[in-house]
């Protein structure tokens, strides 16, 4: 048999149709395209995480459960003992066990533009995924759309991210509220960027039984580490972890992640100057001829360029030494923005200035 024939006849006709995730060559490249935080740690540190690291048994599978790493992400993030922790490779295996878990042609929402993963995972599972607009003047939830997307869909699932990528806002609270009441599924709140904006709903999961809180330690310093977690209630935990595989986090993931959320400091002196850089970086764009920011709680600004100039001017950043992310070609609201992640102040210099030439082209 062809090899063609054998993959059309072999895989799900949604894997087919799919395309996969695109990374973009940063190679020699400024980054700022992926939200990462710019910085490294101090040498101690490094020192002492290295020492951690020694006594790791490679030769042995890791703790399944990881009990101590959560037990010091419960601490660190004041998790009351009610609530169960999962974690996960990254948020994104999370977002692919929850999906992994509903009934065949189970519906999934989430407001659009959101985080691309919601869909690309419920797309890839055979589910049926729908996109809210948000709304077009500020990016806030269009909560009368919500709603009756709500009424009409009755999605199991429904994913907000607070603060949102890639529009980097903070959705009203009560406009979520109003939400988590309608919903008559499961309400994920995707806590990504929360190190940035000083909000949570872990305070208030008690409030809910339809509510979960999902976070990832990879916007704070430690995405290379990929881990991710979700807290709610044990019953709810319970089922998923029935599909999770039993060493999801590999053992230099659960050490590395223990010592540097046990040395948290470095962290918060790291978010407060990202925080610092993003008000002067949205000044900078605002005050550039044809650029509109949109205001940020997260570690990113998305700004729109000119009509129909997003990607030329993206190119001719990149051309310049500094790579962006070109939202564009996803349509919607987002044509004609662009979204930079902020980084260290000389990489903010030096994207200011490719940016300005690349307008004045
Ligand atoms: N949620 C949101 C809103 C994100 O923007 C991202 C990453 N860009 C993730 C989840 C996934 O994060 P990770 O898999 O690195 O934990």
């Amino acid at each position: 048999m062809p090899q063609d024939t054998l993959i059309s006849t072999l895989f799900r006709q949604e894997v087919l149709a799919m395309s996969s995730y695109h990374v973009a060559d940063a190679t020699g490249l400024i980054k700022l395209d992926a939200m990462e935080n710019p910085y490294s740690w101090p040498e101690d540190l490094k020192q002492q995480w290295l020492e951690a690291l020694r006594d790791c048994a490679l030769n042995r599978y890791p703790d399944p459960e990881a009990k101590q790493l959560k037990h010091t992400i419960r601490s660190t993030n004041a998790i009351a003992d009610e609530w169960e922790i999962m974690l996960g490779n990254g948020s994104d295996e999370i977002i692919q066990l929850l999906l992994m878990a509903l009934p065949t042609g189970a519906s999934v929402l989430s407001p659009a533009p959101g985080f691309v993963m919601y869909k690309q995972l419920s797309d890839c599972l055979g589910l049926k995924y729908i996109g809210v607009p948000l709304r077009a003047d500020n990016f806030d939830l269009d909560l009368p759309a919500m709603l009756a997307a709500i009424a009409q869909h009755q999605p199991s699932v429904i994913f907000i991210a607070y603060p949102n990528n890639p529009t980097g806002n903070l959705f009203s609270e009560t406009a979520i509220k109003d939400i988590i009441s309608a919903a008559k599924g499961l309400v994920i709140i995707d806590e990504a960027y929360t190190p940035f904006a000083d909000v949570s709903f872990i305070g208030q999961l008690g409030q809910y039984a339809n509510v979960m809180v999902m976070r990832t330690v990879s916007k704070l310093g430690l995405a290379g580490l990929r881990l991710g977690y979700l807290v709610g209630s044990p019953a709810l935990i319970e089922q998923l972890n029935k599909i999770r595989l039993p060493y999801n986090i590999n053992i230099l993931t659960q050490v590395s992640a223990e010592f540097a959320l046990s040395n948290s400091a470095v962290f918060e002196q790291q978010t407060q100057a990202i925080c610092a850089d993003r008000t002067m970086m949205m000044t900078q764009l605002n005050a550039l001829e044809g650029i509109i920011a949109y205001p940020s709680n997260a570690n990113f600004i998305l700004f729109r360029v000119p009509k129909d100039r997003a990607n030329d001017i993206f190119a001719s950043v990149k051309q310049q030494g500094v790579l962006i992310k070109n939202m564009t070609p996803q349509g919607g609201l987002l044509v004609d923005c662009l979204r930079v992640t902020v980084g260290k102040p000389e990489e903010n210099a030096r994207f200011l200035a490719a940016l300005k030439n690349s307008l004045d082209k």
